[in-house]
């Protein structure tokens, strides 16, 4: 397909759920543009190393697949039971995907798409029609373009929330940045030497913070001075809440085994539970850091090497301040643009009609979003975007 007539819509993102906005434009055989800030699926490289929880059968899409085997490049797919890696889901199906005729020499990556707006009105003003204006950068390069629609599909990893109490920054954690690190890293590969023998701090009761606690207590067995201090704002002795028919049946191992090693206190883990951060501060002679928090109401400081704060991740506001995309003032849900839907679309009822966020932004703070739902999004989106059907159920 040619791709060279003006963009009927624009994709920003290629993560999986951009990835199938892009495959579903071109089996419509509609121009579209599509923009991506770094290589296709660099949020799933970050954690590459880690292994996803649901079979891979469960990652990809029917039209992926069938791309994949209409261009015979099905080789590198990891089996449909096992547990692919972030890394293998983007080698075996993303990258090529993007080989695939109908994607070959579509995406633009590197560009970071920095704001959008409407071309002819201002937020204030009433009217909602006509294209959308997006600002683009690409390394010192800025341009801007018009577009009909937009699909934003540009996920959350790149918001994580800061550790201090209430859910702002604690005093000293941007100046002690170098010490701490907002994803789980590749504790028993690339990063080990951070971790091996030194004293880390965790921080967060989610699955992220589960699997560092049990990435750390593996790397103990073989470098036994290393110590996990785990803490954790719930007070439960059971750290991670665990989730009761997990449909991901690996993610509820990780948060097991975690929850074993914080009341066993093995694995060189010790557990507190019920604690605030308050500050970080560099150690002695700028060696490591100094975490104060306030555990079931008493002041401690802890002393280590390393913090890994995985307090979650939240969607980027930045990209669409100048349109009229309110977020949900609890879970910083935004409006997809399609019909209200508690799994599909559980954000406000949009004020911006042609401007779609779907894929995990559109989960907001939320946890539980699955790939799968982000594939249908990008369908319905795209029928309410092209077919015209209602934004509004009709009242019966
Ligand atoms: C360890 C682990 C295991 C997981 N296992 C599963 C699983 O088994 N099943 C499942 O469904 N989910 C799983 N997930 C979650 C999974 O990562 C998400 O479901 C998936 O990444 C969502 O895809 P997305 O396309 O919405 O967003 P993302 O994958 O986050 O992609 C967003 C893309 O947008 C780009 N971008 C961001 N801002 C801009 C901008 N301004 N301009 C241009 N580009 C931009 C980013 O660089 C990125 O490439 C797992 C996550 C982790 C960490």
């Amino acid at each position: 397909m040619s791709n060279d007539a003006q963009p009927r819509l624009a994709i920003i993102g290629a993560g999986p759920v951009g990835f199938e906005a892009a495959l579903l434009c071109a089996a419509r055989k509609i121009p579209f543009s599509w923009y991506e800030r770094g290589q296709p699926g660099e949020h799933l490289a970050v954690w590459g190393h880690l292994e996803t929880h649901g079979a891979f059968s469960t990652l990809v899409s029917q039209a992926g697949m069938e791309a994949l085997a209409r261009a015979k490049l099905t080789e590198w797919l990891p089996s449909p039971g096992s547990q692919a890696t972030g890394k293998s889901w983007v080698e075996g199906y993303l990258l090529p995907l993007a080989e695939t005729p109908e994607l070959s020499g579509i995406l633009k990556s590197g560009v970071d798409v920095v704001a959008a707006s409407r071309f002819s009105s201002l937020r204030e003003d009433d009217q909602r029609t006509g294209g959308f204006l997006l600002h683009l950068r690409q390394g010192t390069a800025e341009s801007v373009v018009e577009v009909p629609a937009v699909i934003d599909c540009t996920g959350v990893l790149a918001q994580p929330r800061p550790m201090g109490r209430g859910g702002i920054s604690a005093p000293g954690e941007s100046s002690c940045r170098d010490k701490v690190a907002y994803f789980v890293e590749d504790i028993l590969g690339a990063d080990k030497d951070k971790y091996a023998g030194k004293s880390i701090i965790v921080v967060g009761g989610g699955i992220s913070a589960a699997s560092a606690v049990n990435l750390l207590a593996e790397l103990a067995k073989s470098h036994q001075s290393t110590w996990v201090t785990w803490l954790v704002r719930r007070e439960d002795s059971l750290p991670v809440r665990r989730q009761v028919h997990d449909p991901m049946p690996w993610r509820d191992k990780i948060a097991a085994m975690a929850n074993h090693l914080a009341a066993r206190g093995s694995g060189n883990v010790e557990c507190h539970g019920g604690c605030w951060i308050d500050s970080l501060r560099p150690g002695n002679n700028n060696q490591g850091v100094v975490v104060t928090a306030s555990v079931k109401g008493i002041s401690r400081s802890f002393e280590a090497d390393r913090v890994v704060s995985l307090c979650g991740y939240q969607p980027s506001k930045q990209l669409t301040r100048e349109l009229r995309i309110a977020f949900d003032p609890v879970l910083d849900l935004p409006p997809t643009g399609l019909l209200p839907d508690p799994v599909l679309s559980p954000g406000p009822v949009t004020s911006e009609p042609g401007w779609y966020t779907i894929g995990s932004k559109s989960y907001g703070r939320a946890s539980g979003f699955l790939v799968s739902t982000g594939y249908r999004q990008a369908a319905l989106a795209l029928a309410r975007e092209l077919d015209g059907k209602p934004l509004k159920r009709r009242a019966s």
